[in-house]
């Protein structure tokens, strides 16, 4: 597969509405640049007793409409013009909903299935360490996104706290609730593309509990989407991780899978009642009405794009479609709803958990649920709006509501000095 670089793809998108809302020049010049980029070494002493030495970076690509907002991920994959394209996204992401807050994210090029606890926990103290003095509550505040969780967060947060000399729940979003984490944080990003599913089929005039779906990745997001939509009634045909895809016509059942998964299993050794065993690679291409690509960026492209057999693609992931898919599912008159609108229930529960630490003070999980509900639904409703109004797709109507907030931003605060 020819490599797609994620950073070329989000300033593409950025230029197609630069032209959209006649974009003013200067903004447009920066916002093509990170704020502030950190790269890091991170040497980790190894069960083995042998010194290892892992790259890691933060990427702060905007402030202006607040402290920097986003996630760090450990993966394999990670280099700098993808964490620069994440961050990117996450100040979209961010506007869109109208949140007091910018735009960051971070990454350690790892293999944490590779690493023993006890190895993963050096790593990411000494990560929270090497990128200290650029977080932090009213600086930039990171979450979790791949392969890291509240127990990384949580480490992170004590090694800050450490430093600093007094605890401060603040420096990161989707901690262990005992420590000053949200209720709802762990599901809330699938449980955001799940109330965004429930608002695109009724707009399009579609009966959700009649849909066919198919999920790519089964992790964090993917699992949760399915999970309800399942439970909502969805005929769920196949989900799939990065070894295999389990699929069946007549409908998989979820909860089985969820429980294979949770006792640390892959799919590729999937031993249950429903199913049967299908690559990775087939799974985007399946007939569905739903397809939700919840993995990773680049799994749409041009090359794939025109063998798409769906109503609504909804996009769990950060930029799982490229530009040139874009348009080709847009001329097939399949609906796009764009990962800064679809997954962005994960970052704003972590508003919520940001304030509920600020104020001391925490929500029970129907008022979580209820102000999540209402956010997404208000953002919807708005997007939904200017793509019918301008007969434009739903992702650029996003971005010109985002884009035109943080140029509004920029407008309002001038130019320093
Ligand atoms: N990693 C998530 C995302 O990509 C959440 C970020 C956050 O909560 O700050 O949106």
């Amino acid at each position: 597969m020819t490599y797609i670089n994620p950073f070329e793809v989000a300033l593409k998108q950025l230029e197609i509405v630069a032209k959209e809302i006649d974009l003013n020049e200067d903004f447009h010049e920066r916002l093509k640049h990170m704020e502030r980029i950190m790269i890091v070494s991170i040497p980790i002493r190894m069960d083995t007793g042998k010194l290892k030495i892992f790259q890691g970076y933060r990427v702060q690509h905007s402030t202006i409409r607040g402290p920097a907002k986003g996630g760090i991920r450990y993966d394999l994959g990670v280099n700098l013009d993808e964490v620069k394209a994440l961050s990117m996204w996450m100040t979209w992401k961010t506007s869109l909903l109208k949140l007091p807050l910018g735009g960051a994210k971070g990454g350690v090029q790892v293999n944490p299935n590779e690493l023993s606890h006890g190895e993963l926990e050096r790593l990411s103290r000494r990560y929270a360490v090497e990128i200290l003095n650029i977080i932090g509550p009213t600086k930039d505040i990171p979450a979790p996104d791949m392969n890291t969780d509240a127990q990384t967060m949580a480490w992170i947060m004590d090694t800050y706290s450490m430093f600093k000399g007094e605890t401060t729940p603040g420096v990161v979003t989707g901690k262990p609730v005992e420590i000053g984490g949200s209720l709802g944080r762990t599901r809330a990003t699938g449980m955001g593309l799940f109330f965004i599913a429930k608002s695109i089929t009724k707009k399009l005039g579609l009966n959700l509990s009649e849909m066919k779906v198919v999920v790519q990745g089964f992790g964090k997001v993917g699992k949760v989407i399915a999970e309800e939509l399942y439970n909502f009634g969805c005929k769920i045909i196949c989900v799939c991780d990065i070894t295999a895809g389990v699929y069946s016509e007549s409908g998989l059942n979820i909860h089985e899978l969820a429980e294979w998964v949770s006792m640390g299993n892959n799919l590729k050794d999937y031993e249950g009642t429903t199913g049967e065993l299908i690559p990775s690679i087939d799974v985007l291409t399946l007939d569905c009405d739903i397809l939700v690509p919840a993995a990773t960026e680049n799994q749409i492209t041009k090359k794939n794009a025109d063998k798409i057999k769906t109503k609504i693609v909804l996009e769990g992931a950060n930029g799982p479609t490229t530009p040139e898919a874009d348009e080709i599912l847009n001329s097939k008159g399949i609906v796009v709803v764009p990962d800064i609108l679809a997954n962005s229930g994960g970052v704003l529960v972590s508003y919520f958990e940001y304030i509920q630490d600020i104020n001391a003070y925490f929500w029970d999980i129907d008022r979580i649920n209820q102000e999540l509900g209402k956010v997404l639904q208000r953002t919807f409703e708005e997007v939904y709006k200017i793509s019918q109004e301008r007969k434009i797709s739903l992702r650029t109507a996003a971005y010109i509501i985002a884009v035109s907030g943080v140029a509004k931003a920029l407008e309002l605060r001038g130019l320093y000095p």
